[in-house]
């Protein structure tokens, strides 16, 4: 079964085995936040001057549905939401630290570049009830990793059905969860 690690894989495995006390509370909260409409997920590491920001959400937070488009607005939108996610500054902005993007991997559903990666395996981000995600990946390099100070969030005001975004960060062995709202979007590393 080919199943290509991704950068998204490998920042959870990291944050997963990161050390850090996982109460049971947190464990309801991972669980149920696995797939739920108008909730995502952001993982942040900041690591040799690298940042890493890797976003994971239902597609229906970024498009307002979760099949194949089959009407011209909607293949309109899935175009438009192609071009907003592909400008890093329209998910998260970043404060200090002169960092500049590198590389950034959009897995968007219904396009040819998923169709492309998914010819042998699928199902990665679409599960058996029809629901399907979409992941955004972003690696910036930092000329001082030290002086990052901040993250701020915009794509609460990109795509409105954004409610809540569980974010994970990590520095260096520090590591901090933060829920996110269209009204506290900002993350202070420092
Ligand atoms: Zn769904």
């Amino acid at each position: 079964m080919k199943n290509p690690i991704s950068l998204c894989t490998l920042l959870s495995a990291y944050i997963l085995f990161s050390a850090m006390p996982v109460s049971a509370a947190d464990e309801d909260e991972r669980h149920h936040n696995a797939h739920t409409h108008g909730q995502a997920k952001l993982n942040i590491v900041l690591d040799q001057g690298e940042l890493f920001v890797a976003l994971e959400t239902p597609a229906v937070n970024i498009l307002g549905f979760e099949h194949a488009p089959n009407t011209t607005t909607q293949q309109a939108v899935l175009k438009q939401a192609n071009i907003t996610l592909s400008d890093s500054q329209n998910v998260v902005q970043v404060t200090g630290g002169d960092c500049k993007l590198m590389a950034q991997d959009i897995d968007m559903p219904f396009t040819d570049k998923h169709q492309e990666n998914s010819e042998v395996e699928h199902d990665d981000h679409e599960d058996h009830e029809g629901h399907t995600d979409v992941h955004a990946e972003y690696t910036f390099k930092c000329a001082n990793e030290s002086l990052v100070k901040s993250l701020n969030v915009s794509v609460f005001k990109h795509f409105g059905a954004f409610k809540g975004i569980d974010t994970v960060w990590v520095i260096g062995i520090h590591q901090r969860k933060l829920h996110l709202t269209p009204d506290a979007t900002k993350i202070e590393l420092r």
